[in-house]
């Protein structure tokens, strides 16, 4: 079988250079190309080289059209980029497997007619191992109802702006969803002076920043004789840049459709 051909964009970005190496260490697929916005001082330089693996005679560009014809195109960037890679790829019948996050409402819709003939994977977290975390949630969720008090932490290093994490948020999502409820309707974001007791069927978040934290996320399923928990600690930025491989090499083989890592890692069925 022939190795995938990989572009990865914005390939001297902090996941770029992940992906870079993702692709290098994968058995099955070859980086064919890898791009830079114009202007960025990285142009013309190795992307093994800018990666930290060996160099790979594949010179970053300022323009995706003046890579070589490849399969997928790998695109962790900024919505505006992602737009252009997206017209791209629909001209060329390419695959894509799409990381960016941060579309508004108006350039989702965009990016959905732009690649409507097209295979794409898009997902906020390329994580395995938080996809499947999410899975069992939602399992778990299903089987232990609101008899068991739930509860979602979460910490994060000290730089992080943003609370409880997306992370956190998707895995309310998932035990919201099941128990048959919606997240909204029972999310208790942050707790503090005299609060009451626990309401039953609350979905309580607590949060912790400090350090170099990469991301920890756990979801509690508490009753009075026992507690079940499903835990997710990250170390590294390159299990996003793996799974976005692994998806890469799924997408290759189906149809043209919108997937997410759920149907990457069979979870859907
Ligand atoms: P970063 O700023 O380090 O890297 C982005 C890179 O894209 C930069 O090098 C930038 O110059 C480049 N770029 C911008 N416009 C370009 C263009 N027109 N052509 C080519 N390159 C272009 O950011 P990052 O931390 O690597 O994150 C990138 C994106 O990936 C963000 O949206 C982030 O939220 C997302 N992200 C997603 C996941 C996930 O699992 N889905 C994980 C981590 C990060």
């Amino acid at each position: 079988m022939s190795a995938l051909r990989v572009v990865v964009v914005g390939a001297s970005g902090r996941m770029g250079r992940m992906l870079v190496r993702a692709v290098t260490e994968s058995r099955g697929a070859t980086l064919l190309g890898a791009t830079e916005r114009p202007g960025s001082e990285f142009i013309g330089r190795d992307a093994g080289e800018l990666a930290g693996v060996e160099t790979l005679a594949v010179r970053l560009v300022d323009h995706v059209s003046d890579c070589p014809e490849a399969d997928v195109l790998i695109d962790f960037t900024a919505p505006s980029a992602t737009l252009k890679h997206a017209e791209f790829v629909a001209e060329r019948g390419m695959a894509m497997v799409i990381g960016t996050t941060g579309f508004d409402a108006g350039q989702l819709q965009q990016l959905r007619d732009t690649l409507s003939g097209s295979a794409v994977v898009m997902a906020a977290n390329y994580s395995v191992g938080v996809n499947l975390a999410l899975s069992l949630i939602e399992r778990a969720a299903r089987v232990l109802g609101d008899d068991y008090d739930a509860e979602i932490f979460e910490a994060h290093h000290k730089h992080k702006v943003d609370a409880p994490s997306g992370t956190a948020l998707a895995m309310g999502k998932s035990l919201a969803a099941g128990r048959g409820v919606v997240l909204e309707d029972v999310a208790v974001l942050s707790r503090e002076g005299i609060t009451g007791a626990r309401k039953a069927g609350a979905i309580g978040f607590s949060v912790v920043r400090g350090g170099n934290i990469v991301g920890e996320h756990k979801a509690m399923f508490i009753a009075d004789e026992e507690r079940i928990e499903i835990n997710h600690i990250a170390s590294d930025r390159m299990v996003f840049a793996r799974g976005a491989v692994r998806a890469a090499g799924w997408l290759s083989n189906q149809p043209c459709g919108w997937y997410d890592m759920h149907d990457v890692l069979g979870l859907n069925s």
